[in-house]
C-alpha cells in the first residue's frame, strides 16, 4: 500500500531530485523543475522549461 505523505512532492525531470520549496511547472510538458535546474525558463505568466521554452520562441516566430 502507498504510504500518502503530507503535501506533495514532485521530482524535478532535470536532474531526477525531489523538489523542496519553490519549482516550475511546465505546462507544455507536464513536468516539474527546480528553479535552479532551470534557471533559462520563461519567466513571464505561464512557467515553461528550457527545452519547451526554446520550441515556444520557435513556433512563435
Ligand atoms: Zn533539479
Ligand atoms: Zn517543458
Amino acid at each position: 500500500m502507498a504510504k500518502e505523505s503530507e503535501g506533495t512532492t514532485y521530482k524535478c525531470a532535470s536532474c531526477g531530485e525531489v523538489i523542496h520549496g519553490p519549482c516550475g511547472y511546465c505546462e507544455s510538458c507536464a513536468q516539474y523543475y527546480h528553479l535552479t535546474c532551470a534557471t533559462s525558463g520563461s519567466q513571464e505568466g505561464t512557467w515553461n522549461c528550457p527545452n519547451c521554452a526554446i520550441q515556444l520562441q520557435m513556433a512563435t516566430f
